[in-house]
């Protein structure tokens, strides 16, 4: 496959970077997930938004302006094999000679993309989605979870948690029992009609996915939308509980640990918003 670094679209195999990038050493970067299916991208502008904005919180220049990055997007997706794929985006600070945690002087970004292909969407059907069977625990990550951040140790032990479990998925909770997200993933839950997911705030990630649902479900439909605090005894009352993100988009959630979500169905209300994503998600 062809991999873009540092200016150059090379081959994959011949990618290097030094052991010395602060994105290997420290962690010291952000990184977004953007799909395309048939040419077609869902988000490209909101998601290179967050990386201007996980740029900003680091104190990075963009290399690149927004037009060039959409830019390197599609000539990668065009320079690499598959119907649908994902780009992986990364840039982190850039290497510098010695290992101090202080901000280098006059280091230049390391900037590495690549494609990897993903499913087709298949139509949204209650009988033969992936319902997810997750995991939950308390959230022990860090304050500034709205940064996209390369440094995602916290989210992959959380992530391994479920694993271990043999779920795909672990939401999250605060310590005062509130919901913020999963590992990987936004949470949305529906009570009596009502669609609710967590407000923005330094405790999630603004989801891209989030957002355009949130949208598409405020000019599409008629449902009752709040982005508020959630509690843990919400999340076990709930009639249905959804996951979010770019690879899964809406996705239902049937059971959280040993509690079965409501009936243990995919419930209706999933099936409406999922397939007003379908719908409208390449228009935000
Ligand atoms: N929350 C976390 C922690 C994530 O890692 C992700 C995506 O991978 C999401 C939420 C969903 O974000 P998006 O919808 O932009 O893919």
């Amino acid at each position: 496959s062809t991999v873009f670094l540092n200016n150059e679209y090379i081959p994959a195999n011949e990618a290097k970077i030094s052991p010395m990038d602060r994105g290997f050493l420290f962690g010291e970067g952000i990184y977004e997930v953007i799909p395309c299916y048939q040419g077609q991208f869902v988000g490209l502008q909101p998601h290179l938004k967050r990386l201007f904005d996980g740029l900003k919180a680091l104190e990075i220049s963009s290399p690149l302006t927004t037009e060039e990055w959409g830019d390197l997007c599609k000539k990668l997706v065009s320079l690499n094999e598959g119907d649908n794929q994902g780009i992986y985006i990364q840039v982190t600070r850039g290497s510098a000679p010695n290992r101090h945690h202080a901000f280098p002087k006059d280091t230049v970004p390391t900037i590495f993309a690549f494609t990897f292909e993903i499913p087709a969407v298949p139509m949204p059907d209650k009988q033969s989605v992936t319902a997810y069977k997750v995991s939950s625990e308390q959230d022990l990550r860090w304050k500034r979870c709205q940064i996209k951040s390369t440094a995602l140790l916290g989210n992959v032990l959380h992530f391994q948690h479920g694993v271990r479990e043999g779920n795909k998925e672990t939401i999250l909770f605060n310590q005062h029992n509130e919901l913020t997200e999963a590992s990987s993933s936004n949470v949305f839950i529906v009570k009596d009609k009502v669609i609710v997911t967590p407000p923005l705030d330094n405790q999630i990630l603004p989801g891209v996915t989030r957002h355009i649902l949130l949208n598409v479900l405020r000019e599409h439909s008629d449902f009752i939308i709040e982005e508020r605090v959630i509690t843990h005894q919400e999340v076990l009352d709930a009639d249905e509980v959804w996951l979010t993100s770019s690879t899964k988009e809406v996705a239902p959630v049937i059971k959280i640990g040993e509690h079965w979500v409501a009936s243990g169905q995919v419930g209706d209300i999933w099936l409406k918003a999922q397939t007003l994503f379908s719908q409208y998600k390449y228009l935000y």
